[in-house]
């Protein structure tokens, strides 16, 4: 059933902030003009009245553009919606994150942030600046939360001694039925240390599976390839996604993807056909 806050909702590592299973990305969104760039506004408006309410976006994404977007987006919903925007690695300075944090907020047309993302790791400048200047950040009202994305275990847990007073809620990583990559090691560490997982590209970029889904299951639960890529990999608690739609049939088909969960047998059977 399609409604406001239907969906899902799972906790943000140990922030007791509730977050729905299945947000929104937006890489490649913001970019076209005049009726695309409505489409995909609208696109995101019903997502959020579906439950989709929380948006994936970046500085980086369209130099600006996807952030411009999602701000034209939540106008008028901003309370509904939970933005999570990440910094890129060369503005991981101090200074530059206050700057970076600023423009992002500026773009998206919002009072805060409310999960700020460091993109990728970097060599190139000491971590424990960077956490500095994403407390400040916190203690400045100007992010509720902090996270990592595309760290490894060793890289996540060297953030996180760099933060003497906040968490790390999360590690937003690619993951889906066919990139499997974070199950030896990031996966269990997280679950073991209560970090939520954003699993990324969970569409595998969109080359939806169509062949090789055993048959009878699409049958068995009414559910698109797509659909039981997202059933499938949210099926742990740790994991949330965020699949990209710009299509209005492609919203509505990820905001119910997770209404009925498959069982533990067709998990396993999945999980093995692409191991
Ligand atoms: P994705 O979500 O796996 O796939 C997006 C593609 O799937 C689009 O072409 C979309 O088509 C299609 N699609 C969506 N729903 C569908 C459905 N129900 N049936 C069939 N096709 C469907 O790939 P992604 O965009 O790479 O990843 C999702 C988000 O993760 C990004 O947008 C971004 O916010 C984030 N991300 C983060 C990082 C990182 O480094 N942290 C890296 C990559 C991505 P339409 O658009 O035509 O509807």
């Amino acid at each position: 059933m399609l409604g406001t806050h239907s969906l899902e909702k799972r906790e943000l590592g140990r922030t007791r902030e509730k977050i729905p299973v299945i947000g929104m990305g937006t890489w490649e969104i913001g970019d076209v003009q005049n009726e695309g760039r409505l489409l995909e506004i609208q696109a995101l408006r019903k997502g959020i009245e579906f439950g989709m309410s929380m948006i994936d976006t970046a500085e980086m994404y369209g130099y600006g553009n996807a952030e411009k977007l999602v701000g034209e987006a939540i106008k008028g919903m901003r309370d509904e919606v939970f933005i999570v925007t990440k910094v890129s690695p060369e503005h991981f300075g101090y200074d530059d994150i206050l700057r970076s944090c600023e423009s992002s907020i500026r773009r998206l047309g919002v009072e805060h942030i409310d999960l700020y993302l460091l993109h990728w790791p970097t060599r190139e400048v000491p971590i424990e600046e960077t956490m500095k200047a994403m407390e400040e950040l916190v203690s400045r009202g100007k992010i509720r939360y902090i996270g990592v994305s595309n760290f490894s275990v060793a890289q996540t847990s060297k953030a996180r001694e760099a933060l003497p007073r906040s968490e790390i809620a999360c590690n937003q990583a690619r993951y889906s039925l066919t990139h499997r990559a974070i199950e030896s090691e990031l996966l269990p560490f997280c679950e073991k240390e209560r970090l939520t997982v954003i699993a990324y590209s969970p569409l595998d970029t969109g080359k939806v599976l169509t062949k090789k889904i055993p048959p009878g299951l699409q049958e068995k639960y009414g559910m698109t390839p797509a659909q039981l890529m997202l059933n499938w990999v949210t099926y742990k608690e740790t994991v949330v996604a965020i699949p990209k739609a710009s299509k209005i049939e492609h919203v509505k088909e990820n905001a119910v993807a997770v209404s009925t969960r498959i069982s533990a047998d067709d998990y396993k059977t999945l999980s093995r056909l692409f191991d």
